[in-house]
């Protein structure tokens, strides 16, 4: 396919320059993505090797997006370009150079919550308060000292250098490593540098204006003065300041690069009419803006549609209604994407959308891999790539119990420190010899811990990552335990234990799909030539291939770690639900954003009396990013009360919907004084109900008792389920043939012709 072809002037202009760096600053659907696919395909097509090409861009969803863009226009030809996220290069960079700076390549990925388990042990090794918060503080400082912050000074930095130096004794790295190692890397070692600047001749960078200054320390790094270095973005969409992004990395580019060219796209070509009428009026009140012109020769098309409800579940049933109605209008579930603030919004509407039965999917990847069953059995993964990950060993040593105690474990803590090892090297039989606390029962069980360890990581590195699962699950103890377990969770959580198998063997898939990806120059040669076991390193341009020496199980222990939160698993047809910030990027046929209210969105932290007035400016970026999703259909959503965080609220409806010009929705906007409900007659049990549909505005409060179990807009999962055919995301399609219970956790039996009959709680299947 030709890669200039439906691409306006300007954006041809961007795709062919050559020869200084160039800076795409364009309005939201303007076509800068679009840029960025062509651009690699136009230099492909000039000749550039696709593996010469770096593009990179923010999450995991948009790079696998890219990727499948760039395969669109170049075929095979593409699958050499390296796209991917900034943490998955910093990851890929020190695998294969890590050892440079005394990073073993089999390094383990710590989240937040390993992190906290790492202070806190640190913590308690020195004798101080263990707890949370004393933890959390620990890490700040950590993260402080990290990112070029204020030093902590004394005490506290003994413990951030001791922490440090336990990150490493457990060949382990946070996410900030991700960036700052690659970064020390190149400083300090001029000839890596150099390898990969000649390596990476052409750079691209999508969302641009969320880079922080570390990110863009390793851009610059990479691409010395005259490189080819091509970054889009807009500084309208910079969403993440409070995550330590500098708009002025986008904004100042032109200074930092002299003779960069500066394309700018004004034409919009996602959004209808009225929906860009209402971004662009929200987006105007920010102060100090760069200023950008967008239109778009589209029609108005629909009216904003203004769902108001008395509650937060109210809001959910008028969503689901819209949502319906949309679908029977023909528009695919897929197309549409419900939007909010915070995370905590999305049970009452998840529960709203079960119950209308419509399809859905929550783009939040990392969720599943907090459950503590999945964590247990990722912890015996990683200790199988890397037995000195102390904290994953003090995760599943008595997980599923054997008997290993509080004490015991103190004791093995206690002579490993003494010895400078690793818990699991304290394991050893001669150092459990050597340990005089021990009596022989512990000894014993410890004993056989550590054996079964030995025998998982015997499996070797090359094992499929699916089959060193089942291995972990059999041989561990963790599914025979809940099997044995009354606790009614319990089935459920073997379920997401036979989830987590099935994604290994997807990634598996992916692995041996991969191995071409990931060959480097030169590497293709050198495995075509297998007794060249130096294959690359140290060659003339050559890379180290260590990906390949990780095996599956690693790459898919990388996945995870680096699952941000737009990568949920990838559904068809079924409406997305997530966090406005994991919406950037992306677009939808219908867009509807639930909780446009003051004091949630915008968040109240941007509201207080005390607040800065730039955060309330990136709370009005957030809006516009929000409504720029959509293509054809946007909905916002407030309620008069709403319950969050365990509190009741009243608050008026968001400032930005009274920015939006009146005639842009479908029906008037209530002013503040109308959305506030009248107290209920004192005294008395009922409640206020505002029939807030299309007569809202005449209508006069009604009474109604107060609710007991709300009532189901449509068939409950349940008795009333029998029969129906559902579709579980493990065992596929079957039919149910016992109902036990109501809502969303009756407890289902369901005949799959694939695996026969299983237990299931009605929330984890979707009527089909
Ligand atoms: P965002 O700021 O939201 O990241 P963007 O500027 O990256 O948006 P794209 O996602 O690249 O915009 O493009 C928006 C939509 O417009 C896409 O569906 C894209 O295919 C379409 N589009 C862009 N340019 C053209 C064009 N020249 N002709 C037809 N469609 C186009
Ligand atoms: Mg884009």
């Amino acid at each position: 396919m030709d890669p200039l072809s439906d691409l306006n002037p300007e954006q041809r202009a961007a795709v062919l320059h050559r020869g200084s760096p160039l800076l795409v600053l364009a309005g939201a659907g303007s076509g800068k993505t679009r840029v960025i696919v062509h651009r690699i395909a136009s230099l492909v097509e000039e000749g550039a090797p696709p593996w010469s090409i770096f593009a990179v861009t923010f999450t995991n969803k948009a790079a696998r997006e890219m990727r499948e863009r760039v395969a669109r226009l170049l075929g095979p030809r593409g699958d050499d370009v390296w796209v991917s996220t900034f943490h998955s290069a910093g990851a890929s960079i020190l695998r294969r150079e890590g050892a440079q700076i005394g990073i073993s390549t089999r390094f383990s990925i710590y989240d937040d919550a390993d992190q906290l388990g790492l202070a806190r042990r640190v913590l308690r090794e020195a004798n101080r308060e263990a707890d949370t918060a004393a933890g959390r503080d620990l890490l700040d400082a950590v993260g402080r000292t990290k990112n070029g912050g204020e030093a902590p000074s004394g005490e506290q930095a003994a413990l951030v250098e001791r922490y440090g130096r336990a990150l490493r004794a457990a060949n382990a790295v946070d996410f900030d490593d991700l960036l700052l190692l690659p970064v020390e890397l190149f400083a300090g070692h001029p000839d890596v540098l150099e390898r990969w600047r000649q390596r990476f001749r052409h750079v691209l960078v999508d969302e641009f204006q969320d880079t922080n200054a570390v990110q863009y320390r390793l851009l610059e790094l990479l691409c010395p003065p005259g490189a080819d270095l091509c970054v889009v973005g807009d500084d309208d969409q910079s969403i993440y300041r409070w995550r330590g992004a500098e708009v002025s990395n986008i904004l100042g580019f032109e200074e930092g690069h002299p003779g960069a060219a500066v394309v700018k796209l004004e034409r919009n070509y996602r959004s209808d009419g009225n929906i860009l009428a209402a971004a662009g009026a929200v987006i105007a009140r920010n102060p100090h803006r760069h200023a950008k012109t967008l239109w778009t020769d589209r029609p108005p098309g629909e009216k904003i549609a203004l769902l108001w409800s008395e509650d937060e579940r109210g809001e959910a049933d008028r969503i689901a209604a819209l949502l319906h109605g949309l679908h029977a209008r023909g528009t695919p579930f897929g197309e549409m994407a419900v939007f909010y603030r915070i995370n905590a919004q999305s049970r009452v509407l998840e529960e709203g959308l079960r119950l209308a039965r419509i399809p859905y999917v929550i783009v939040r990847g990392r969720s599943f891999y907090e459950r503590a069953e999945v964590k247990d059995a990722v912890a015996y993964l990683r200790l199988v790539v890397n037995p000195r990950s102390d904290v994953d060993l003090l995760r599943v040593i008595n997980s599923p119990p054997r008997k290993i105690g509080e004490t015991t474990i103190e004791r093995i803590s206690r002579h490993a420190l003494g010895r400078g090892l690793c818990l699991y090297d304290a394991l050893a039989p001669a150092e459990l010899e050597a340990n005089p606390e021990l009596d022989g029962g512990s000894r014993g069980r410890l004993a056989g811990f550590r054996t079964l360890l030995d025998g998982l990581i015997a499996l070797g590195p090359s094992t499929p990552a699916a089959r060193v699962a089942e291995e972990v699950l059999a041989r561990s103890g963790l599914v025979d335990r809940l099997n044995a377990s009354a606790d009614p969770e319990a089935q459920e959580r073997v379920e997401n234990l036979r989830e987590l198998v099935h994604a290994a063997s997807e990634a598996d898939v992916r692995f041996a799909a991969d191995a071409a990806f990931d060959a480097e120059p030169g590497a293709g040669e050198a495995r075509a030539r297998p007794e060249d076991t130096d294959r690359g390193r140290g060659g003339t341009g050559g890379f180290p291939a260590t990906i390949d020496e990780g095996g599956p199980l690693l790459c898919f222990l990388e996945e995870i770690a680096l699952l941000g939160e737009a990568d949920g698993p990838v559904e068809h047809d079924r409406v997305s639900l997530m966090t406005l910030h994991a919406a950037k990027g992306l677009e939808f046929d219908a867009v509807v954003i639930a909780g446009m209210e003051e004091g949630v969105f915008p968040h109240s932290r941007a509201v207080g009396f005390r607040s800065a007035a730039e955060d309330l400016a990136e709370e009005r970026r957030l809006c516009y990013v929000g409504f720029t999703r959509a293509r054809r259909k946007l909905a916002v959503a407030c309620a008069q009360r709403r319950a969050l965080f365990g509190e009741l609220r009243f608050n008026p409806p968001s400032r930005f919907l009274g920015d939006v010009p009146p005639d842009l929705f479908d029906r008037p906007l209530p002013s503040p004084a109308e959305a506030r409900p009248s107290p209920a007659p004192r005294g008395s049990d009922y409640t206020v109900d505002y029939s807030y549909d299309q007569t809202w505005r005449g209508s006069a409060p009604r009474f109604v008792p107060p609710r007991g179990r709300r009532p189901a807009p449509s068939a409950p999962a349940g008795a009333s389920a029998m029969g129906l055919t559902v579709r579980h995301s493990v065992f596929g399609v079957g039919r149910v043939v016992a109902a036990d219970g109501e809502g969303p956790d009756a407890k289902l039996t369901v005949r799959f012709p694939s695996v026969g009959e299983k237990r299931i709680v009605a929330r984890f299947v979707t009527p089909v």
